[in-house]
């Protein structure tokens, strides 16, 4: 019989629970149901980390939704403003529609504050951003996100969409890394 090499997960300790994170999933799906209410609304999902977020979200919400997904890269220069280049596109036009743009994380924030400008160019009528996890810092402003999960720390964490080298994604709870 062949061996099979096994994969050892060296998660150090698990920051937030797979039953905290359904809590809080169903908790900001209420104020998007709620805000939203006789609207119609498209969810934009970034890839591929809020895909796990949006599908959670998706079965709760009980309004005039659809989904449409993006990919982006950012970098990061000598001049801290950041850039980002689009990997994947929407495929609908989102001009005068409520967006709710969806991320895992926020850490510089440079991401999210380029992203929400270059779809805010698009002239969308209304545009909102939920973040899952939000890291704390001084230097940061949080102020742009409208519905936000959990604040975390500043540990590189893996779970519930976010990886390490492609792995992890996929645990129901967020990890730090040993
Ligand atoms: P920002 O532009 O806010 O600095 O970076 C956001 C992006 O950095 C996220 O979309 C994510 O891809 C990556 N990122 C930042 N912190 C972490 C972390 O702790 N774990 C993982 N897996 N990715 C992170």
């Amino acid at each position: 019989m062949l061996l099979q090499k096994r994969v050892i997960l060296k998660i150090s300790k698990t920051l937030i629970s797979q039953k905290e994170i359904e809590n809080k999933i169903a908790e900001i799906a209420d104020l998007i149901n709620s805000k939203y209410k006789g609207e119609e609304l498209v969810v934009v999902g970034i890839l591929k980390g809020a895909f796990i977020v949006v599908s959670d979200l998706a079965k709760q919400l009980d309004i005039d939704v659809t989904f449409d997904f993006m990919s982006i890269k950012s970098y990061y220069g000598s001049e801290s403003s950041g850039q980002i280049k689009i990997v994947k596109d929407l495929e609908y036009d989102i001009s005068n529609k409520n967006v709710l743009i969806v991320e895992d994380i926020y850490d510089t924030g440079l991401t999210l504050s380029n992203l929400k400008k270059l779809l805010e160019s698009r002239n969308p009528k209304t545009i909102e951003i939920f973040c899952m996890f939000v890291k704390k810092g001084v230097s940061k402003d949080p102020t742009e996100i409208d519905y936000s999960g959990f604040e975390i720390g500043s540990d590189f964490v893996v779970g519930y969409g976010l990886d390490y080298n492609g792995k992890y994604r996929e645990l129901p709870y967020l990890a730090v890394l040993s």
